[in-house]
């Protein structure tokens, strides 16, 4: 399974590192060139002809930040429709995309356009816990802890399984889910602002260095290859300080333009 970072904080920010500036932009992930996970960012990361192979998206929940690059999409595919892309979440985000989104208010109904026989997209509801086959994939959606309704994923293909964790603070199932993966082979969790933030990450359901390290030895691996991504862009150097206080071994800080094979 081969996954593209297109971009992994949990807002969009220009940032002056060192000489070098760095782009941060909001969650989307492109697995095996044809499967996003969520859709934060799409079309700033992706010639037009990569935004054509993308046949489904899985997203954890409605938040803007995982669905903003859905209506730019949409706008770049729509006058060259074959197949429809496939929207992919459980029915509370799916009727939340389409009454507050794509709703010919927000933004034009997709759903229906460019003709309501043939649109751009689709919509498919998926059963939380639940194995659907997706792309040669099978995808289960696990309800986690977050400010509206919200699911991570668990993707396996072949002998890897990949954890997603979705926008989360303590949580349980979706742990004891992965604790018993055989094949699981990387996690990606969030963690958004620093433990001296802990009371907005509280407010708003995320997770800080802290309670990231608590959550993550639920899955019982120290070992697993960990992923952090959801930084908030501005307090992204104190998070990676007291991340690297943590001493896990296989921990890293997601980057943009990162590819990940597992
Ligand atoms: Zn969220
Ligand atoms: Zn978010």
């Amino acid at each position: 399974m081969k996954i593209r970072v297109l971009g992994c904080h949990g807002s969009d920010q220009l940032l002056e590192e060192g000489r070098r500036p760095k782009q941060c932009r909001t969650c989307g992930f492109l697995i095996n060139d044809t499967v996003m996970v969520d859709a934060g960012t799409i079309g700033p990361a992706l010639h037009l002809s990569e935004q054509k192979r993308i046949r489904h998206i899985l997203l954890s929940h409605l938040h803007f930040d995982h669905i903003q690059g859905l209506p730019a999409l949409a706008d770049n595919l729509v006058d060259d429709v074959i197949d429809p892309v496939v929207l992919t979440s459980t029915a509370d985000v799916l009727n939340g995309l389409q009454s507050h989104i794509f709703n010919d208010k927000v933004f034009p109904n997709f759903l229906k356009l460019p003709n309501p026989e043939h649109p751009l997209f689709v919509c498919r509801t998926l059963e939380p816990r639940k194995p659907s086959e997706i792309s040669g994939m099978e995808v289960i959606a696990i309800p986690v802890n977050h400010l509206v309704p919200t699911v991570g994923f668990l993707i396996r293909e072949g002998q890897s399984t990949l954890l997603y964790s979705g926008d989360t603070c303590e949580t349980e199932d979706i742990w004891k889910v992965a604790a018993g993966e055989r094949t699981l082979k990387a996690a990606f969790i969030e963690t958004s602002f620093p433990d001296d933030m802990a009371e907005l990450a509280t407010a708003s359901k995320h997770l800080t260095p802290s309670s990231f390290a608590r959550e993550f030895r639920k899955i019982g691996r120290p070992d697993l290859p960990v992923y952090v991504y959801h930084l908030k862009p501005r307090v992204r150097e104190q998070i990676q300080r007291e991340l690297a206080r943590l001493k896990i071994k296989n921990l890293n800080v997601l980057e943009e333009g990162q590819e990940i094979t597992i």
